[in-house]
């Protein structure tokens, strides 16, 4: 993997922190890319307890333009970019009648639209070269609808089926599609849950969304570390033997194992290849 090119997004904490700085301990050339760069600092922290380095720079998945350019200006600093780890993501609560088209807008746009936009572009430069790794941080919530979080399980559900109809045919270009589904990850993810939704007074859903976000606490009680979570995205990133679908714990694998028979994602895909031949 020396002198290999990852880049990726969301990387100010949790999952994306440690899957640059694991990257970065396996010898790969990682530019980790966060919305503000003046978050950086337990990014560079952690770097210098691993003793590894990495290049930072900003990226807001929801600017496509922006995004573009970046990606553009690290391939022109770097070469072209053989890993792309699509980490960001953010997460609104409510059911669908807290949830106007905006609030399902935004999900969307930082959950699916932004990395379909950079996996669209790094797949040329990945096709030329015959090789190429694009993954995806999804979660359980893309393999089974969860209540209160309806926008975003349908923005994970969306990357996934992006993803899984993308894979059988950049299969047949070199590139290794994989999507990494954790469940309960203790990260900034649940300070950050925007769930300003579930707190007016008089809402019919109040009670349900209390007894939603007990379970939700109970679990995070129980979460996975961001390092554990991390490892796995990163052994997706990197291992001999690609699949399309991971999950990063067993709590992860069995609540996936709801709706999915297909834990790996192989069923599909040699299905779905098969329509190529
Ligand atoms: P986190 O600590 O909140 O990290 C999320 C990262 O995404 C942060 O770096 C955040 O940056 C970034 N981000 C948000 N909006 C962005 C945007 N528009 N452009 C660029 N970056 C943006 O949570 P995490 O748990 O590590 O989340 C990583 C991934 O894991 C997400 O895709 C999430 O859906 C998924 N996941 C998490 C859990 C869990 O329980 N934690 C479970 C299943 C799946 P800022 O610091 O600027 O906000």
């Amino acid at each position: 993997m020396d002198n290999k090119v990852a880049l990726v997004t969301g990387t100010s904490s949790g999952i994306g922190l440690h899957t640059a700085v694991g990257l970065a301990a396996r010898g790969i050339r990682v530019v980790a890319t966060m919305r503000d760069i003046a978050k950086a600092d337990p990014l560079r922290a952690e770097c210098a307890d691993q003793s590894v380095d990495l290049t930072v720079r900003g990226l807001d998945v929801t600017d496509l333009d922006d995004a573009r350019r970046c990606l553009d200006a690290v391939s022109a600093e770097f070469g072209p970019i053989d890993i792309l780890v699509n980490n960001a993501g953010a997460c609104t609560a409510g059911t669908l009648e807290h949830l106007d088209t905006a609030a399902l807008q935004r999900q969307l746009d930082v959950n699916y639209l932004g990395p379909a936009a950079l996996t669209r572009h790094v797949l040329p430069s990945m096709r030329k070269a015959g090789a190429g790794r694009i993954v995806n941080v999804t979660s359980n919530g893309a393999a089974h609808g969860q209540p209160f979080l309806d926008a975003y399980c349908a923005s994970k559900f969306a990357l996934e089926g992006l993803m899984q109809s993308l894979e059988p045919v950049a299969a047949r270009f070199g590139i290794t599609i994989s999507v990494v589904e954790p469940a309960s990850v203790a990260t900034n993810m649940t300070e950050n849950l925007d769930a300003r939704a579930l707190f007016r007074a008089d809402d019919p859903y109040r009670e349900l969304a209390e007894r939603f976000l007990r379970t939700a606490q109970a679990e995070m009680a129980e979460a996975q570390s961001a390092r554990n979570a991390a490892a796995v995205v990163v052994e997706a990133a990197t291992t001999d033997t690609p699949r399309f679908r991971w999950q990063t714990s067993p709590t992860a694998t069995a609540l996936v194992g709801l709706s999915l028979a297909d834990l790996d994602g192989g069923n599909v895909a040699a299905a779905m290849s098969r329509w190529l031949d």
